[in-house]
């Protein structure tokens, strides 16, 4: 037995490839696991937990199957579905973990987070981050209806996109800093983090220590998931 851990699906009911490499996913190699943790950006976008559309009920579905057949399914937020709340978990059977996290992993302390918090070079992600997680900004977002939810969303994307264009490679991926900071806060050698959609396992020091900073992969036209036992943890990527 294993346990799964993914990230950055970004899941869209418009890329049916995608959808069925998930469908595919859900039901061939998740039922099978010990549990399965989704570290964040499971969604492209989640604009609040009344969204019933059928296809987006499509994704609903899936994990509420697993979680019926009896495998715990936890999931983080992202950047994008950061909106993910009580609601959803009520739909999908899935626990939503705070983030970020730490669980004993076959033995091993291991911090979950999604891994944005860590881009502490981004200063304007930084800032937006800051933002958007106010209760403030998420109480006038809900308050608006689906549809201009939907559009509203739709713009924030443009805008991201446009940065993501801008901003230069380095600025996009983790300070180390932060990252042996954020281990040593939480008293852990091992990290497991998605978001860069930079998949590694990279060995670092922590407190004079071996420590490991595992990256999960991104979601296109393969998946990618890392498969984590008692002998250790194994990014693999696969196709439909
Ligand atoms: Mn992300």
């Amino acid at each position: 037995m294993s346990t799964l851990f993914i990230s950055d699906l970004h899941l869209d009911a418009a890329l049916p490839e995608l959808t069925s490499l998930f469908v595919q996913f859900m039901r061939e190699q998740a039922p099978s696991a010990e549990a399965l943790y989704i570290l964040g950006d499971l969604f492209e976008a989640w604009v609040g937990d009344d969204d019933f559309r059928p296809g987006t009920q499509v994704f609903v579905d899936e994990l509420r199957r697993l979680s019926d057949s009896g495998t715990p399914l936890y999931v983080m937020h992202g950047n994008r579905d950061f909106l993910l709340a009580e609601k959803f978990t009520e739909r999908t059977g899935c626990t939503l973990l705070p983030e970020p996290s730490v669980i004993d992993l076959y033995g091993t302390a291991t911090l979950l987070l999604h891994g944005d918090s860590l881009c502490t070079d981004d200063v304007k992600h930084q800032e937006s981050r800051a933002l958007l997680r106010s209760e403030d900004w998420k109480q006038r977002f809900l308050s608006q209806t689906l549809e201009d939810r939907i559009e509203q969303a739709r713009e924030y994307r443009n805008m991201s996109r446009m940065h993501l264009k801008d901003a230069p490679d380095a600025i996009m991926d983790v300070n180390t800093d932060t990252v042996v900071d954020m281990m040593q806060q939480y008293n852990v050698q091992q990290m497991i983090h998605g978001h860069t959609h930079r998949p590694a396992i990279h060995p670092l020091s922590v407190n004079e220590q071996p420590a490991k900073r595992i990256v999960l992969g991104d979601w296109n036209s393969h998946g990618s998931v890392l498969h984590c036992d008692a002998s250790g943890c194994q990014l693999e990527s696969f196709t439909l």
